[in-house]
């Protein structure tokens, strides 16, 4: 049996660091503040902004959802944003995606002030992360890398195998772990021989967004699995890895729900404070 990777209890237990950070910003008299923008109304999206309304909430965050009608137009989005860009009182800025189809995408995302991104995905942020400079780190594939330090997983020469190559996770995943001196390997949809690629994973990743797409036969003896997906099967959630099967070989496994889930929204908590102290501190320079 698996050892369970517990994301709840790992990102309860940051939680308690990240509340620290907040009560010392307090002291400054700075609250850090965080801005979701919702286009449309999408039933995922909104489930996704009202939990992250929820944790700020829950730590003293102030935020605010900026929900806008489904056919906004770009340049109408655009102004929301610059007003965005400017506000003292908000830090981060994060754009709840998908965005409806006839948004540009990403001139939206280029046009959150890089300071303020808080979801790393500007273009600059994403250059800052393959250099493995210091920058906003998307906060999945961060949360994922907190979740391996916290349960003292050392990636360093380890095979790291990523199936699937978003923006938002496979990429700066892979750039993490690279930093992190792992052998990575990026599979995604043109992979062939997929099972053969996988079954030399010691860490394999799955960000998929399919179902149980992971079989037992994918995977090699004692592999720690790390579990992106988020599907849905009639009133289940489940994720990309067939959990019951993969479990019996794995080494260490995430659930979904319960795994990388809590620790992304943990990491946009750790971001947005991140956000808030370098403001403060070019304020100083000031
Ligand atoms: P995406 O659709 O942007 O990317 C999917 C990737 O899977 C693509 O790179 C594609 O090439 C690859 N792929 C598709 N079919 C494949 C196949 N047959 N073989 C190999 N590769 C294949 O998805 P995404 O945004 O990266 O999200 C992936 C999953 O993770 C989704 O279920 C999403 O809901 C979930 N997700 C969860 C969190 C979280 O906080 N837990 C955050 C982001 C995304």
């Amino acid at each position: 049996m698996a050892r369970i990777l517990d994301g709840k209890q790992i990102a309860s237990e940051l939680k308690e660091n990240i509340a620290l950070e907040i009560a010392k910003l307090k002291e400054q008299s700075i609250v850090p503040g965080l801005a979701v923008v919702l286009v449309g109304e999408d039933p995922a999206s909104k489930v996704y902004v009202g939990h992250k309304e929820k944790a700020c909430q829950a730590l003293g965050i102030h935020s605010e959802v900026i929900r806008l009608a489904e056919t906004i137009t770009t340049q109408e989005l655009l102004v929301q944003i610059k007003q965005l860009n400017q506000r003292s009182d908000i830090h981060g800025i994060l754009v709840q995606l998908p965005l409806p189809q006839q948004l540009d995408e990403q001139r939206i995302i280029e046009s959150v002030s890089p300071d303020k991104d808080v979801d790393g995905f500007h273009p600059i942020n994403v250059g800052l992360l393959s250099l493995g400079r210091k920058t906003f780190v998307p906060c999945t594939p961060r949360g994922i890398m907190e979740m391996l330090k916290f349960s003292a997983i050392d990636v360093a020469g380890k095979h790291a195998v990523i199936i699937g190559r978003s923006n938002i996770v496979g990429k700066p995943l892979a750039a993490l772990l690279l930093a992190q001196n792992a052998t990575v390997t990026v599979c995604h949809s043109h992979t062939v021989n997929l099972a053969q690629v996988t079954k030399e994973a010691d860490i394999l990743i799955a960000a998929v967004g399919k179902g149980r797409f992971v079989t037992e036969n994918m995977v090699k003896q004692g592999a720690i699995i790390i579990d992106v997906g988020i599907n849905r099967e009639g009133k289940k959630l489940v994720g990309d890895v067939d959990f019951d099967e993969v479990e019996q070989v794995a080494s260490a496994i995430t659930p979904v729900p319960g795994g990388v889930g809590p620790l992304t929204i943990m990491m946009l908590m750790a971001n947005t404070i991140e956000a808030a102290k370098r403001r403060a501190l070019c304020n100083k320079a000031k």
